[in-house]
Parts: structure tokens; sequence; C-alpha cells
């Protein structure tokens, strides 16, 4: 393995959404109307998301992404800049709007959100190849899919040619995901719904789930499971990954054996942006050299805290104020 010298520990490329939510007692009908409680507005987007988490942890993070000239532009790059991201590859595009999420959250707690993806629909190849050397000086590259599939492809690409690791989380899911991305991915972070599609199974477990995706190409995969915590499938012995001496806690002979890493009971008062604060932190760990189930062990912790606070970005814990501290 050669040495690299990162500038930074993660790189994310990906969505930066203004949240718009209102609250309402019932939800409205087919061309009925209510009234609902104040907006609240605050910076989201799966890419951002991600990103603020990984900072906030004290990781060394970038963020490309693409926002418009308009107030929830400034909104986004605040929130990158009080959570520590180095925010110079944020590209503002005059003209464009900043992308939106529109959610509405029903007296039951559930969501119905509308995106209108905005400047992020306009992150292209071409901003990615101008970014080429932050890939190629970053350990990790995290990517979701709320950017143009190109854009992803680009990424990929460049983060392989260059040596980054690189982390994706396939949300949206869509009905099926390009081979290339697939065999790209180490891991890929799935939700139990997303972990469910993309493997083709109709019945099963996570741990079926798991299994199926790594047959299909990706190197390692992580199934979140909510307040149960996480499944880690890490590279099959066939895989021929050897282990960096130097690696973090857990770290050992590639093995078959899936790990279940348990949840933190904490009292929940909002999941929202909890897998995102999970993936941030997966990416922060394995960019230090943790093994993937001790990075996962790490992210479960981080997820737990996040749900403990409402928001997203807002929600997302620094080191010290992790369940049991920071380490
Ligand atoms: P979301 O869409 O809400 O962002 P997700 O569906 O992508 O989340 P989940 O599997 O629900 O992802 O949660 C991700 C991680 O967050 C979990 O692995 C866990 O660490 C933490 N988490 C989520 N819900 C809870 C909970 N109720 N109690 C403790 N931890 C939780």
């Amino acid at each position: 393995m050669s040495e690299r010298e990162n500038v930074y520990d993660v790189l994310v490329v990906g969505s930066a959404n203004a949240d718009l939510t209102v609250r309402v007692d019932r939800r409205p009908v087919a061309g009925e109307t209510v009234l609902g409680t104040d907006l609240v507005e605050s910076a989201g987007g799966k890419g951002a998301n991600q990103a603020a988490a990984a900072a906030r942890l004290g990781a060394r993070t970038a963020l490309l992404a693409k926002v418009g000239d308009d107030a929830f532009g400034e909104l986004l790059l605040d929130g990158q800049r009080a959570a520590g991201t180095d925010v110079r590859h944020v590209r503002v595009e005059k003209g464009a709007r900043t992308g939106t999420a529109m959610i509405v959250v029903g007296p039951d707690g559930d969501n119905t959100i509308v995106v209108s993806p905005g400047a992020n629909a306009r992150l292209s190849p071409a901003d990615v190849a101008e970014a080429r050397e932050a890939v190629a000086a970053s350990a990790v590259v995290s990517l979701q899919l709320e950017i143009p599939p190109e854009t992803v492809r680009a990424a990929v690409a460049v983060a392989r040619e260059t040596g980054a690791r690189v982390v994706l989380n396939p949300s949206p899911a869509p009905s099926e995901l390009a081979p290339g991305l697939l065999a790209a991915a180490d891991p890929l972070v799935v939700n139990e719904h997303e972990a469910r599609q993309l493997s083709g199974l109709a019945g099963g477990g996570p741990e079926d789930w798991a299994r199926a995706l790594r047959e299909r190409g990706a190197r390692s995969v992580v199934v979140t499971l909510g307040g149960d915590g996480a499944l880690v499938l890490d590279a099959g012995p066939a895989a021929g990954r050897t282990t960096a001496s130097g690696a973090g806690p857990g770290a050992g002979p590639a093995t078959d054996e899936a790990v279940r890493v348990p949840g933190v009971r904490v009292e929940a008062v909002d999941t929202t942006g909890a897998g995102d604060a999970f993936t941030g932190a997966l990416a922060a760990r394995l960019a230090r050299g943790a093994s993937l189930a001790g990075a996962a062990r790490y992210a479960v912790r981080v997820g737990a805290a996040s749900v403990t606070r409402p928001g997203a970005q807002p929600s997302y814990p620094t080191e010290e104020e992790l369940p049991d501290g920071p380490g």
C-alpha cells in the first residue's frame, strides 16, 4: 500500500438543500389547504449533512457541492463553516436556486417531502474535474445519489485513479445500481429499505441482503438498523484484502463473518438525518485507519447521539458529546 499524504480525511461530493419544515395537525387532501406551524429553515441535503457530521467530529473535511446565489445558499455555507468544513469547493452558481426540501410533518411524526434539486442538478463532471486535486488529496470520498449520476460516476472514477477509498450511500435508492458504482463501494452504506431493494431479494434479513449486495459487486457492506445499530459485512477473503498494521480497533485478518453492532439505547426525539450522521462518522473513522467494524461501532454511537436532539445538522455531536465520551 503506497503512502498517501492527505490534506483531507473526508471529501463529500453531494447535495446541499435548505430544509423547510412545517408541522400540521392533519394532512391536506388534493385541492385542500390546511394551516401549519411557523416555518423552520435549516441546513440539510445528504452531502451537506454527511460533511457536517464528519467535520463536527474533528475530521478534516471538505464538501464539493453546488448552491444558488440566494439566501438558502448562504444558510448552507454558514452551516458548513460552523461545523468546520472546508467550503472552498462549494460552488455558488449565479442565477440558480439552492436545492430545497419542503417537509410536512404530520401528527404521527411521519414526513412527506418534496425536493426541488435546484443547483444540485448542476453539479457536473466538469466540477469534479476542477476539484481533482482535492479528490486526490483525500483519504475517503463519500458519495450519495442526490446529484446527477454522471457526476457520481466521475467522482468515483477520479477516486479510483487517485487511490481514495469510496464510501457510497445509494440514497435515494434507485431500482438498480450501476455495476461500476457497486464495485467501487468500500463500503456500500444502506438502511434496511435500501438494502432489501438493491439486493433484489423478496425476503430474508439484513445479512442476506448484505451478502447479496457483495455478490453483486460491492467490496464491503454496512446495513444500518435504526435503534438496533448496524450489520457489517467486510470484504471477504476472496477479495484478498490485507489489513494495514496500523489499523484501528477490531482490525484483524479478513473473515467472512458478518458483525452485528448493537444499537445504543437513547431517548429518540427526532431521527431526521441519523443515517447521514452515521455515514459521516463512518467515513471520518475509516479515514483515520479504523477497521470497518470499528468504524461502524463509532458511527452507531454518533447516530444514537444525533437522534436525541431535533433536526439534522443541528443534532450532530462533537466527540465530547458522544455517549461514553470521546474515542
Ligand atoms: P434517516 O433516514 O432517519 O436519516 P436511515 O434510515 O438512513 O435514517 P437508520 O438505520 O434509521 O438510518 O439510522 C442510522 C443510525 O442512526 C443507526 O445505525 C443508529 O446508530 C442511529 N439510530 C437511528 N435511530 C435510532 C434510535 N431510535 N435509537 C438509537 N440510535 C438510532
